[in-house]
């Protein structure tokens, strides 16, 4: 289905959010930034390296000011916010067929889980556990405070798919019932019955259908 997009801004301070954040899952949201996949004329949402920075900032990775940071180093090495834009739609790409291998009950593609492990492991070598709330917290180093850190926002979607698929909530990972759409949610429902990967983009449009089809039939 299409969705609108609304316009990057640029501004300091708080942003309205850009991407739909449907899922219910940090790791199945980063699968749908593409979106219309079953179309045959998928739309990438992740076409600029400001875009995986809004990502970061409408899911909590980065805060506002992080992410005001993130577009300033960005804009002065673009070559290497590129190579980043390109690993993060690849890892992406691979995040997607193991979800959907799963989903469909297949056979894992090895180079696929290669890929996400190899993440994996980069990940865990940023990550520390630091002091609060008179407890402990996990904390990755270097999250939008220095320059060059390109990469980190990604490292909190690989522990969420890594999580994911170690849970027991692997089984209620589900895709939108919609054939254009067919974005990934977690379903966390009582009776595991949810469909549409919101009642306002697809729901609705599935009930009006219906609604017109019964008329017809009456
Ligand atoms: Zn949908």
């Amino acid at each position: 289905m299409a969705r609108r997009r609304k316009k990057l801004h640029r501004t300091i301070g708080r942003r309205p959010p850009l991407f739909e954040l449907t899922a219910g899952v940090l790791c199945l949201d980063f699968v749908n930034t593409l979106d219309n996949r079953p179309t045959g004329e998928p739309k990438e949402l992740l076409a600029r390296y400001g875009d995986l920075v809004r990502f970061a900032e409408d899911t909590g990775i980065l805060t506002p000011a992080q992410a005001d940071r993130s577009f300033a180093w960005s804009e002065a090495d673009p070559e290497e916010a590129q190579r980043v834009l390109r690993a993060a739609v690849e890892l992406r790409e691979a995040m997607y067929a193991v979800f959907s291998a799963v989903i469909a009950k297949r056979a894992v593609p090895a180079s696929a889980l290669a890929l996400l492990n190899g993440y994996i492991q980069l990940a865990a070598k940023h990550l520390s556990l630091t002091p609060a709330n008179g407890g402990f917290a996990w904390q990755y180093d270097s999250y939008g405070d220095s320059p060059g850190g390109f990469e980190t926002m990604l490292w909190p979607i690989v522990r969420s798919a890594a999580e994911l698929l170690a849970s027991d909530n692997l089984p209620f990972v589900r895709t939108c019932s919609s054939e254009t759409c067919q974005w990934f949610f977690l379903d966390t429902s009582k009776n595991h019955r949810r469909r549409w990967c919101s009642m306002k983009l697809c729901g609705n449009r599935a009930k009006v259908r219906n609604f017109y089809a019964r008329q017809r039939e009456g």
